[in-house]
């Protein structure tokens, strides 16, 4: 595992949807890697609220799309 690798699979992680294999790697690499512990703590705040904001609003889906394509971007700025 490494942070590119990550960054690839990171919304598949925050949402439980790697497989136990591919968890454990990426598991085993936050704990050596605080970049991308942050960015993956990062991302799950990012997408709770993304996943509130859908219970309120009825056009969530493209929106949640447009943040999630935006953040794959690897010239997006992890910090804050
Ligand atoms: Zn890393």
């Amino acid at each position: 595992m490494n942070c590119s690798r990550v960054r690839e699979i990171i919304f598949l992680y925050t949402d439980n949807e790697l497989g136990e294999e591919l968890l454990v790697s990426v598991q085993e690499h936050v704990v050596v890697c605080p970049q991308c512990a942050r960015r993956i703590d990062y991302t799950r705040r990012l997408l709770t609220v993304v996943r509130k904001g859908c219970t309120r609003t009825r056009a969530p889906e493209s929106l949640r799309k447009r943040i999630l394509t935006s953040l794959r971007h690897p010239e997006v700025e992890w910090e804050g």
